[in-house]
């Protein structure tokens, strides 16, 4: 079966709370908009998607959910321009994405249509929720998880498809002190790290708070067999500048294939920036910041774009970067977020126009 926005079954709110949101000071991710788009799966099929009023879902205690962790999602944003167009970047990839977790995680695969005229439909109703201040959006989650029931530990029979949004804030975390993970792991050859399944981020918080303990604000993870190459900064993909060339590592089982991420690699291509995709060594990097070759280091990701990293530290010995005046992260992020606001031309067909 095929759907169109007019197919989906819309119950609208009787007042809306958009008033009583403080739009001038957004945090992130922390309100949600009036209303939600809801699917469930059910006898092997999607039955008709519905826009009901944003509220809790309500599921058996042995929902597989609770138990076996089926849960996938991600991470989108909508963009107002100063004509109150509305704006997605790059949406077909998140759909793209949803489904290769989904299969990692044994969830039905959600069609693109449901997917994407979903988004809309929900984005049209829900438009005067996109901020215009500077550096906000609206967050969108679409997620998608085990609502059958049952204690036998398989495959659930019943999923929900969930988008919700949230106006929000630039994502500003400051400065980002890191700290290189030696003992424990995000992910694992042949795990599920490359899938944006909840559990990948459960397993993350132990670590991550041991380091905040410590005096830093997230974890580079490291590979688990022998803790010898960079692979991510927190939930984000990372990237190092090192001399005038900027080095990420190849995407894997291990590495989230990030929007973002690639996104960056090519606009920096064509702003004449040197590139290389190959595996970074915890020492080279350690040594580049001992001979001061090591110029910029940055996360990668929807949330916060571009999340600069001022220091790292490495078994007992903290390393502290320059500040630069011709960084590159800037650049990146003035260039990625001026197409994604519709403020700059879009040779790459990424941003996408919402007719409302
Ligand atoms: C979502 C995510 C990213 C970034 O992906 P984007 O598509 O750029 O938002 C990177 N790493 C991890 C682990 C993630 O979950």
């Amino acid at each position: 079966m095929s759907i169109s926005s007019k197919d989906i079954i819309v119950e609208k709110v009787k007042t809306s709370k958009i008033d009583q949101i403080d739009f001038e000071n957004l945090a992130f991710g922390s309100v949600f908009t009036d209303h939600m788009l809801i699917c469930t799966y059910k006898n092997g099929a999607w039955e008709t998607p519905k826009i009901t009023p944003y509220q809790p879902i309500t599921l058996d205690p042995s929902s597989k959910i609770f138990h076996y962790g089926q849960s996938i999602f991600e991470g989108m944003k909508a963009y107002k321009d100063k004509n109150n167009d509305v704006f997605l970047f790059r949406p077909l990839e998140n759909h793209k994405r949803f489904n290769i977790s989904a299969e990692r995680m044994c969830i039905p695969q959600i069609p693109e249509d449901y997917f994407m005229e979903g988004l809309i439909a929900l984005l049209n109703l829900e438009k005067d929720f996109i901020p215009t201040q500077e550096g906000s959006s609206l967050y969108i989650r679409p997620f998608m998880f085990a609502s059958g029931n049952g204690f036998h530990a398989s495959p659930a029979d019943e999923y929900k498809f969930i988008i919700a949004f949230a106006p929000s804030g630039a994502y500003f975390s400051g400065k980002v002190k890191v700290l290189i993970e030696e003992k424990y792991s995000r992910s694992a050859n042949g795990g599920v790290g490359y899938a944006k399944a909840g559990g990948n981020y459960a397993g993350q918080f132990y670590p991550t708070q041991l380091a905040v303990a410590k005096g830093y604000n997230q974890v580079i993870w490291t590979d688990d067999t022998n803790h010898e190459f960079i692979e991510e900064a927190g939930a984000m993909n990372i990237f190092v500048r090192i001399n005038d060339t900027l080095l990420t590592g190849p995407t894997s089982d291990r590495i989230l294939d990030g929007i973002t991420r690639k996104s960056i690699l090519e606009i920096a291509k064509d702003l004449g920036i040197k590139t290389e995709v190959r595996k970074i060594t915890v020492k080279e990097v350690v040594d580049a910041a001992k001979d001061g070759s090591l110029k910029e280091m940055f996360g990668a990701g929807t949330a916060a774009v571009i999340s600069p990293i001022s220091g790292f530290g490495f078994r007992d010995t903290d390393y502290d970067l320059p500040e630069l005046e011709n960084s590159y992260g800037l650049l990146l992020k003035k260039t990625i977020t001026d197409i994604q606001y519709n403020k700059s031309e879009d040779k790459y067909g990424w941003r996408v126009k919402v007719n409302a």
